[in-house]
Parts: structure tokens; C-alpha cells; sequence
């Protein structure tokens, strides 16, 4: 309906001379489900119509508005004098929007939103192609951060089509049993011997291995990393239970967990019931977190990681001294193991204030009875360095690069 009216106005306005250029806007309130599930959907469309009236307070009765896919609006504007009115226009309409809302006359709820603009005749020439225009305008202003306007970029089309591919196939992956681990094990400094290892998660699909960087962002937007991590707890219980039943030498296996299963309140009997069901003990199992996944609920994270720690299991601080280190915590919270960022043991052989940091946090780890593991160890001399300042533990490409589930057993069973 939109379209045909966007297609009419374009085709009707070829033959006066008055339009210079139109706009299509997609708006988007940053998160709205949220707010249907804290608040209900009888709340949700009262702001729902608080939005859309907002929107129409700003913009010309000629113009048009529509609700758009869920929880979007397009707003279709004409008769534009410059482009850049447009940006204009938006930027006062996101400024209304951005303003508190108060549906049920008590609490005051703030939204955020992101807003795409595409333009015609510079972006698009007929209202579909302004659409996939405006959206992709949209993934960019979600880049800039909450309440930005994007503009259609040419050389963004292709990196948001690549994403837009990304995020299509992994709404697959798990269906179609496309996630892997992988092991890289960490080893004693002074026995080599090893010691535990971590597991690592990859996206196979025809015959391409996607490294994680470039696709847990994309799960974690979109709520599928804990559906992900929960299968994790699962498949690495029921590695080791199968390990021990072939009489390997088991050793403890890491996840690592992000800040949304972290957060996530099923997290304790997703964890059990993983556990459980595979009668492995606790001590064979280890989570990995980084700082940014505690530092911003501190109550509730001492609380989660005693409950892990009393059941047995491992804690690991992942990344340590890239995050908000904030040393207090670290005296407050269980953690059995810090790692010691890739980057630190990177340059420690060239800059001595990257020596002096891994140097300290070795000291702190011993003071605080915690064991140390160095992250991304490639050389032999950064080996010895280590085993010269006291380190623990050493993971890295040197020792063993992440392994296979068959090379990784093979390595158990020597
Ligand atoms: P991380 O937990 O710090 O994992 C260590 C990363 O360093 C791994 O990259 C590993 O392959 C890499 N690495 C290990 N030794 C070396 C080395 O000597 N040199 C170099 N250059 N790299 C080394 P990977 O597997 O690409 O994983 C990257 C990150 O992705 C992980 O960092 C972790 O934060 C995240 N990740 C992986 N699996 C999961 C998962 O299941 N859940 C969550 N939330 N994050 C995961
Ligand atoms: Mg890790
Ligand atoms: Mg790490």
C-alpha cells in the first residue's frame, strides 16, 4: 500500500517540476520488544500511538506515515527542497520520540530509536529499492549508537548485505547442527604437562570455518548467544562423560560464557540440567568471563559465581586488564584462574611496561591464590620470560593451536 503510493507520487511527480527530491525514513525504537514483555502489549501500543501521533506533529499532512514491519514506522517525505532537509526533518522527529513516555501516568520510560533515510532520485528510483535503501541506512545509524539518523552509503550496501547473509544463515546454524568446539588446551609452565583446555566455538557450513569474532556480535543482538552457550554446556558435558567412559585423561574444559547468558535468569538450571544429565563432576568444568560481564551488576554476579563456586565449578576472568579492572572486585569474587590478555604477552618482549603488567598481575594472582594463565603464547622466549615471572599456565599456538574434537581426544589419550 505504502509502496504503490510512494511508486504513484514518484511517477506523477516526473511530469511537474516542482519536487526535487522525496525521502523514505524507516524509524526504530531500539529494543521495543522489551517493552512489550516487561509492560504487555496493551502498554506497548499505547506508546505505539503516542509515537505515531509525535510523528505526525512534525511532519507535513501531505507526507506520509505508516507502520512499518513490527515495531518500525516509515515515514514517507515529499517535496524536499535539499537532501539534507531530510536529516533535518528526522533529527527533529527523533528528538520528540526520544522524549519520556508515561502510557500508564506513573513511571517515566525512556526509548531510544535508530532511523535509515534513503533518497529519491540520489538513492533509489522506485519505492522497493528505497526501502532496501532506507534499511540498510538503518543498520549504519545502529552502528553510530541509539538515536542517529544513517544515510544510504554505497560502500556500506555491500558490508550490510554480507551481514544481512550472516544473520540469515545463523538463524539456521543451530537447526542445521552448524556449530562445532573446538579444544586448545593450556599447559603446567614447568611440567608441560597439560592442564585444562578451552573449548571454542565455530561456524561450519559448506566447508567454510567462520572464526567467532565475526559471528558471536551477530548472536549476541539478536538473543541467540545463550541458546547457543546452553548447547555448549550440553555438548562439552557430554564430551567428557564420554571421554572418561573411554578411560582418556580427562582434564577440566572452559566455556566461556557472554554477558547475556550471564545475565540470563534460566542460567542455573541450564546449567544443571546440562551437568546433570551427564553425571560429570563439577570440577571438570569451567567458565570463562570477561570483565565487562560482571563490572555492571556486581550483587547479583557475586551471588551467580558463589552459587557456581559452592557447586564446585571453575571461574576463570578472561581478557584480564583489558576490561574496567576494577581491583576491589577482584578480591570479592571467586575466581579460581585470571588469564592474562593475548595483548600484554604480545609485546611483553619489547615494551617493558607490558612486562611490568604481566609481571603484576602474575604477583596479584599468587597473593589473591589464584592460578595465572598466559593468553596467545606463540614464541619460545615469551615461554621463558613466563617461567621466569612465576607464571602458571601457558595456552597459546606455541604449545597448541585450538584442536579438533578428534585431535584433541588423541591428545587426552597420550
Ligand atoms: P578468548 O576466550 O580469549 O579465546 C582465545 C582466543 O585466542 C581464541 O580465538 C584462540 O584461538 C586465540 N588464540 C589462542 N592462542 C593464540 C595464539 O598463540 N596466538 C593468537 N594470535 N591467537 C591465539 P578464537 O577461537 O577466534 O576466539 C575468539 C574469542 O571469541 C574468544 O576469545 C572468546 O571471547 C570468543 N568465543 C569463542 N567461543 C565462544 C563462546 O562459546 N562463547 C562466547 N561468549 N565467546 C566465545
Ligand atoms: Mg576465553
Ligand atoms: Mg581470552
Amino acid at each position: 500500500m505504502l509502496k504503490e503510493k510512494i511508486d504513484g507520487f514518484i511517477k506523477d511527480s516526473g511530469f511537474s517540476d516542482e519536487p526535487s527530491s522525496c525521502a523514505l525514513a524507516i524509524i526504530n525504537p531500539v529494543n521495543f520488544s522489551l517493552i512489550n514483555h516487561t509492560l504487555g502489549f496493551e502498554t506497548g501500543n499505547k506508546i505505539i500511538v503516542e509515537m505515531s501521533n509525535k510523528i505526525k506533529n512534525i511532519i507535513k499532512s501531505y507526507d506520509i506515515l505508516a507502520r512499518w514491519e513490527a515495531d518500525k514506522f516509515a515515514v514517507f517525505l515529499k517535496r524536499l527542497k535539499f537532501d539534507e532537509d531530510a536529516l533535518h526533518i528526522v533529527n527533529r522527529i527523533l528528538a520528540v520520540l526520544s522524549e519520556p513516555y508515561m502510557p500508564d501516568g506513573g513511571k517515566k520510560i525512556n526509548i531510544s530509536f535508530n532511523a535509515g533515510i534513503s533518497l529519491y532520485p540520489k538513492d533509489a528510483g522506485a519505492s522497493q529499492d528505497m526501502f532496501d535503501k532506507a534499511e540498510s541506512a538503518l543498520l549504519n545509524s545502529r552502528l553510530k549508537g541509539e538515536n542517529t539518523v544513517g544515510f544510504f552509503k554505497k560502500e556500506f550496501e555491500e558490508s550490510a548485505r554480507k551481514k544481512v547473509e550472516l544473520r540469515n544463515g545463523l538463524n539456521e546454524a543451530m537447526a542445521k547442527n552448524q556449530f562445532v568446539l573446538h579444544y586448545q588446551p593450556y599447559f603446567d609452565i614447568k611440567t608441560g604437562s597439560i592442564k585444562g583446555a578451552e573449548a571454542l566455538l565455530r561456524w561450519q557450513r559448506d566447508g567454510i570455518l567462520t572464526p567467532p569474532m565475526e559471528f558471536i556480535p551477530f548472536l549476541e543482538q539478536s538473543g541467540m548467544i545463550t541458546k547457543v552457550e546452553n548447547w555448549i554446556f550440553g555438548e562439552v558435558a557430554s564430551k567428557i562423560k564420554i571421554w572418561s567412559d573411554r578411560g582418556l585423561n580427562v582434564v577440566p574444559v572452559s566455556v566461556n560464557i557472554s554477558p547475556a547468558s550471564f545475565g540470563d535468569p534460566h542460567i542455573k538450571d541450564d546449567i544443571e540440567a546440562a551437568l546433570g544429565k551427564n553425571g560429570i563432576a563439577p570440577d571438570l568444568f569451567n567458565f570463562e568471563i570477561v570483565e565487562r560481564t560482571f563490572i555492571d551488576n556486581l550483587e547479583y554476579s557475586g551471588r551467580l559465581l558463589n552459587y557456581l563456586k559452592e557447586k564446585g565449578f571453575g571461574l576463570s576472568i578472561d581478557d584480564f586488564g583489558t576490561g574496567y579492572s576494577s581491583l576491589s572486585y577482584l578480591a570479592e569474587l571467586p575466581f579460581d584462574y585470571l588469564k592474562i590478555d593475548i595483548s600484554f604477552v604480545r609485546k611483553m618482549l619489547l615494551d617493558k611496561h607490558s612486562r611490568y603488567i604481566v609481571e603484576t598481575i602474575i604477583y596479584l594472582s599468587k597473593k589473591l591464590n589464584m592460578k595465572s594463565i598466559a593468553e596467545g603464547v606463540e614464541a619460545e622466549e615469551q615461554l621463558e620470560l613466563l617461567k621466569e615471572l612465576g607464571c602458571d599456565y601457558i595456552q597459546g599456538f606455541l604449545l597448541s593451536k585450538p584442536l579438533e574434537e578428534t585431535k584433541f581426544e588423541k591428545l587426552l589419550g597420550n
